[in-house]
């Protein structure tokens, strides 16, 4: 069992292709995306149409949830861009790759299970918005025992753009700590973001996506131009300029 988890894609093309192409130079064939595909980037089409194009099943984000449906809890900046994507779509003058675009995306699921595997965008408590925070082992350790009570074995999220493994302690591993490997005894059960591959927010400005092979979970990270990307952000007057320059940080 061999498998590649991305999510968190964000309109940001390059940085999508780059870890494609990665997990496919190591003949890796099965992917599934986690949600967010677009919002706050550049790219919504291409990136919805590459997806497509590589046979990538996805589950539905916030961000996806918010262009096709209404933006839940958004601050300013994504609103916008979650509005300026749904115009992209929009505008699109061939018909056929408008309808089939918004029918990929009104179809995501919200949650797929694979035998004792879950994968959603935030929790298995709520799959669309509930972001499972690192302080929340401190914090909101009320939260961190509800999530855990539907998890069987493994659940694989995103959301937070956080990469790492939440146990039931509870604790979190970051990836430095875990020196980006995390092996998984049989009997555990752990909560593990993949992170992101378009807006990493962990000081990391590489592309982040996992690997399972077998018991292992391996964090990888995979260089793009990642200036590009904010640059074309930047020049795009329906985007905030932050949404680029958080890029160029990790942030
Ligand atoms: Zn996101």
């Amino acid at each position: 069992m061999t498998f590649a988890l991305i999510s968190d894609i964000h309109s940001n093309l390059a940085a999508l292709q780059a870890v494609i192409d990665d997990i496919e130079k190591r003949g890796v064939k099965d992917t599934f995306c986690l949600g967010d595909i677009v919002g706050y980037g550049p790219k919504p089409k291409e990136c919805l149409d590459l997806l497509v194009e590589k046979g990538i099943v996805s589950i539905m984000g916030n961000h996806d949830h918010a262009v096709f449906y209404e933006p839940t809890n958004f601050n300013i900046g994504a609103e916008r861009a979650s509005y300026w994507t749904r115009q992209c779509l929009e505008d699109e003058k061939d018909r056929q790759k408008r309808n089939s675009r918004w029918m990929f995306l009104g179809r995501l699921p919200v949650r797929l299970e694979k035998g004792n595997i879950i994968l959603v965008h935030g929790s298995p408590r709520r799959p669309v918005n509930e972001y499972i925070f690192p302080d929340d082992i401190y914090t909101n350790t009320g939260k961190i025992g509800a999530v855990f009570e539907r998890v069987k074995h493994l659940c694989f999220v995103g959301h937070t753009h956080v990469p790492g493994v939440f146990l039931e302690d509870p604790d979190f591993y970051g990836v430095d700590e875990l020196e980006n490997v995390y092996t998984i005894s049989d009997a555990e059960r752990a909560i593990i973001n993949v992170g992101s591959v378009g807006q990493p927010r962990d000081q990391d400005v590489r592309a982040c996506y996992v690997l399972v092979n077998e018991s292992q979970v391996e964090f990888v990270r995979v260089e793009y131009d990642v200036e590009a990307t904010a640059k074309m952000i930047m020049a795009n007057p329906n985007l905030d300029n932050f949404e680029g320059e958080r890029l160029l940080d990790g942030r």
